[in-house]
């Protein structure tokens, strides 16, 4: 009899400015974080177009202030949005390289290759640094890997899960499962903390969760048994480490133009020389009360120079850090959770590493000490890797008795009644789920009902996000109110939707819509399409 050796299957956090990739070994009974070709376990989420080559990861960024209008980082923070999105739009202004509007709305990014411009996809671009974990998965295994479990901020909506979902399989991965970064953290944190005989048979868990370009907060309950139960999810998937570098650069050019009466704001080289120098200030600043930002000729044969304290950085980033802290409020309010009854508080994300931050966290968990026993880097791929390991049915006991039941983040609803957002699933119900509401009709002899699907907390439906929409016809002529239609919502455990309409005096009468069934938008063709285009 052959015994089966099980395929491999990697945890992979696709992070806004850094990503991380890793797999459970059976051999060694724990996880692996897998270097890339510089020996780094952390991978920028960079890509660049070149003269004469595609960079993907450390090649990209190390050459961005040389080449910052063909330079692609921060995508996470487009994927899956419409052009038109105001907070598109905002994160458009500050990027060097060029955004423009696609077909449906699509923010499309614009590469120039020997004089030829190429447009991509934020979920194109993401391929791309997925393939290259990918590759380095296969580097240290000497294997070909195709199954995954990737990470996505809690607060990411149903469009930018499937956009997500979608870039997997352009990199040529079967996506297992999607997973919020926090939960995934908090698999890594649990299994940490596995091994401690004495724990309580419940622990009530608050993951804070700082990245490069957002910030998640999650309440959870992780038992002993090995489940890990979400009560809460909250965040903004437009706040993180990138925000405070732009507070620093906008505080910068201010000074350049008092002190050179320059305005660099327009010159995309010496703005990414400024970024780097930024970001570099502000990690001295996580360690020292001061530092400062010497830059040789960054403009217009004008250096820059400059001294900025901790205090400074501070007052710069007041704004962002106090929003933080609101969003933990409102989840532990969501989760019904008085914060005294939070038993450990975990930090995640490079800019958890920010002592005001920790502070802040501290003093409003009156003076509770912070977890910082896992890595902030490597925990969101790491908890990926142990689900992943559990999806493909092997790891060690703890591995494979892990039962995940996450929520979702937002609530979903139609348009059927009147102006108002007629909620099926509010946000925070426990994933799988399965809702169905009977609307009637409005109108007499009404042939048909329009189907609007929308994703938010506003309760105009119009301010939320709108998923997708599709029309039920073939309605018999009735007077108001006496034909009956039942919507049904059912989210998978990835957190995708699917949505379906039926006539009830008609059960063949039946349409559902594709919110999630566009799984298969990506045809084989599709994948090599995309691989002609970055073959440069
Ligand atoms: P992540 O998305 O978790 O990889 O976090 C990346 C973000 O963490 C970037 O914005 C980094 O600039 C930031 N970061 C990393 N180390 C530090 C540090 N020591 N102090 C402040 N921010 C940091």
């Amino acid at each position: 009899m052959t015994s089966k050796v099980k395929p491999i299957a990697i945890g992979i956090d696709l992070g806004t400015t850094y990503s991380c990739v890793a797999a459970w070994f059976d051999q060694h009974e724990r996880v692996e974080i897998f270097c890339n070709e510089q020996g780094n376990k952390t991978t920028p989420s960079c890509i660049a177009c070149t003269e004469s080559e595609l960079l993907v990861g450390e090649g990209a960024k190390n050459q961005i202030t040389r080449n910052p209008t063909n330079t692609v980082y921060d995508v996470k923070r487009l994927i899956g949005g419409r052009f038109c999105d105001s907070q598109v739009q905002e994160e458009i202004k500050s990027l060097p390289f060029k955004v423009v509007k696609g077909c449906d709305d699509k923010p499309m990014i614009l590469l120039e290759h020997r004089g030829i411009n190429k447009e991509f996809s934020a979920e194109e671009i993401s391929s791309l640094i997925l393939k290259n974990l990918k590759m380095a998965a296969e580097a240290f295994l000497g294997a070909l890997v195709t199954n995954a479990v990737i990470t996505v901020p809690a607060y990411f909506s149903d469009k930018q899960r499937q956009a997500t979902k979608d870039a997997g399989t352009l990199a040529g991965l079967n996506v297992l499962r999607l997973i919020s970064e926090p939960t995934a953290a908090a698999i890594a944190y649990g299994l940490d903390k596995s091994a401690d005989k004495n724990r309580p048979k419940e622990k009530n868990v608050l993951v804070f969760d700082l990245g490069g370009g957002t910030f998640d907060v999650s309440l959870l309950t992780i038992c002993k048994e090995g489940n890990i139960k979400v009560k809460a999810v909250g965040g903004d998937t437009h706040l993180g480490g990138e925000d405070f570098d732009k507070a620093m650069v906008n505080y910068c050019v201010q000074e350049f133009k008092k002190k050179q009466n320059k305005d660099i704001g327009k010159n995309a080289r010496a703005m990414g020389r400024l970024k780097v120098a930024c970001e570099k200030a502000k990690r001295d600043l996580s360690s020292t009360a001061g530092t400062s930002i010497e830059i040789d000729s960054l403009y217009d044969g004008a250096d820059f120079s400059m001294k900025i304290t901790r205090a400074k950085f501070e007052e710069l980033n007041a704004g962002f850090f106090k929003k933080c802290i609101e969003h933990v409020k409102n989840c532990l309010s969501d989760g019904n959770m008085h914060k005294n009854n939070v038993d450990d508080i975990v930090l995640v994300g490079g800019s958890t590493r920010i002592p005001k931050v920790q502070n802040m966290l501290m003093k409003f968990f009156d003076e509770k000490p912070l977890c910082k026993s896992i890595n902030p880097d490597e925990a969101v791929a790491y908890g990926a890797a142990v689900l992943a390991a559990n999806l493909s049915g092997y790891g060690n006991k703890v591995v494979r008795d892990l039962v995940l039941l996450d929520v979702t983040p937002l609530s979903l609803g139609t348009d059927l009644e009147g102006g108002i957002m007629s909620v099926l699933i509010p946000r925070n119900t426990p994933i799988p789920t399965f809702k169905e509401h009977i609307y009637i009709t409005s109108k007499d002899n009404q042939k048909a009902i329009h189907i609007g699907v929308y994703q938010g907390e506003s309760s105009n439906y119009m301010d939320n996000i709108l998923l997708d929409e599709f029309s039920l016809h073939g309605i018999p002529p009735a007077p108001a109110g006496k034909e009956k239609v039942k919507v049904c919502f059912d989210i998978d455990a990835d957190g995708i939707l699917y949505v379906s309409a039926e006539l009830l005096s008609n059960s063949n009468n039946k349409r559902s819509i594709a919110i999630a069934r566009r799984e298969q938008l990506f045809s084989h063709d599709d994948v090599e399409k995309m691989i002609r285009k970055v073959e440069l």
